[in-house]
């Protein structure tokens, strides 16, 4: 973790917010290279589970939302963490992450747990009083509930059908950590998808699979993935049934995203508290119906994360040690770097020719600094796959040469082919030293 973190800040995928003022504490910016790969994650999401279907539509709601929103849901009353206090020190720590009854920084006698609830509190308007206190959302999940019937009449839905959205939530956590994994602001990526009752069973285990190999396909190590049930006692207040996808994080196993069986619970709790109907009329069988919803929600700092972990490799070679990032493709904030092999003032018309050809279809990155091998070391560093090398003989040949990140390969193409060789090669074809096309 600890190569992870200096890495992130060294190269600019992550630093720590507001640095230059000490530090706000667990909260964290993403740089350059940082805001590509997490966009990329959320990308490589929305075309899986919108673009690519024909069972779901996207939507974006509100952070503020009403007030009644969060009675309705339970969070008010509900969303809970047991706080203790120390009476000697008063550091807080959620009960039941201390042993017994002693304060770890200090041994002081602590105070009996109380309610603590997670939601962020704010002020709606010009006056601080009780009647304009409103919520950052929790959860992406409720702007969904609340939308259902709009979404439903305009979009022409039948069951089974889903509501994707990807958004900023917010979490008073007592005990933040772990980098990007647990932070009081986050992203989600959550899917609401509405089903017949009786027929939730067969979607939750659908939804199971489908998710734990989205992480597989993007390229995270099998063996570093695991699905664990949810125990009663560990279920939310609206869940009939739960599983997190887990990833093997340095500090052990930590959940990636949880799917939910939430039955009818909110759509519910949102009719009887709106007094709106939250119903779905069936066609076929002539009945109304309150629909199940099973819900996957991931997170997208954690996957960051994950990803990011999973790519890390080092590997000895003649000159020491080469740091690689083994990014997918799709994530690879880079996908091709152009390299010109010297600075010499003959090979930057060609180069930058060439740049200019592939910056359209790609992220791209020109660097003509230091030496053509460390250059090539700080792209292994940051994960992109194939770096572009354009050498004397290019101008005589019209030829460059294509370096693979992974195996570190060379094969030599005609420039006219060089924007179709890399797209199959992006795409996954296998690399083939010394290839010609
Ligand atoms: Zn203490």
């Amino acid at each position: 973790m600890d190569k992870i973190v200096s890495l992130c800040k060294r190269r600019g995928f992550i630093f720590q917010s507001s640095e230059i003022y000490g530090g706000a504490a667990s909260c964290w910016d993403y740089g350059p290279l940082g805001v590509e790969l997490k966009r990329n994650i959320k990308e490589a999401w929305w075309k899986t589970n919108v673009h690519q279907r024909n069972d779901m539509v996207g939507l974006d709601s509100a952070i503020l939302m009403h007030p009644k929103v969060w009675v309705a849901s339970g969070h008010v009353e509900g969303f809970v963490d047991p706080l203790v206090e120390c009476k000697a020190c008063h550091q807080r720590f959620r009960a039941d992450a201390v042993p017994a009854d002693k304060c770890i920084a200090c041994d002081g006698e602590l105070t009996p747990p109380r309610k603590f609830n997670l939601m962020f509190k704010t002020f709606m308007g010009p006056v601080e009083d009780e009647a304009a206190t409103i919520y950052l959302r929790p959860e992406t999940a409720q702007g969904i509930f609340v939308n259902f019937s709009n979404v439903l009449t305009t979009s022409r839905r039948k069951l089974p059908f889903g509501v994707a959205q990807i958004g900023k939530s917010f979490r008073n956590e007592i005990t933040p950590g772990n980098f990007i994994f647990r932070t009081r602001e986050f992203e989600q990526m959550e899917i609401e998808y509405f089903v017949k009752p009786g027929t939730d069973e067969r979607w939750f285990n659908y939804w199971l699979e489908e998710r734990f190999n989205f992480y597989i396909r993007l390229g995270i190590k099998k063996e570093h993935l695991q699905l664990r049930c949810h125990g009663r006692e560990e279920l939310a207040h609206y869940a009939r049934a739960c599983y997190d996808v887990e990833y093997l994080f340095p500090m052990g196993w930590g959940e990636l995203e949880g799917i939910a069986n939430r039955g009818d619970y909110d759509l519910r709790q949102h009719t009887a508290a709106s007094g709106r109907d939250l119903n779905y009329f069936d066609e076929e069988t002539k009945e109304t119906i309150v629909p199940y919803v099973i819900e996957p929600s991931a997170g997208a700092d954690r996957s960051t994360l994950a990803f990011l972990l999973d790519a890390y490799d080092e590997e000895k070679d003649k000159e020491g040690i080469r740091v690689v990032l083994r990014l997918h493709p799709a994530l690879a904030p880079i996908k091709v770097a152009v390299l010109p092999l010297s600075r010499n003032e003959k090979l930057l018309p060609l180069s930058t020719e060439i740049w200019n050809n592939l910056r359209g279809r790609w992220m791209t990155q020109y660097d003509d600094a230091q030496s053509i091998g460390r250059r090539y070391r700080r792209q292994d560093e940051i994960g992109t796959p194939f770096c572009v090398t354009v050498d004397f003989q290019s101008l005589e040949d019209n030829a460059v040469t294509i370096r693979d990140r992974d195996s570190m390969k060379q094969v030599r193409v005609p420039i006219k082919d060089l924007a179709s060789t890399l797209a199959a090669k992006l795409s996954g074809e296998p690399f083939e030293a010394g290839e010609h096309r």
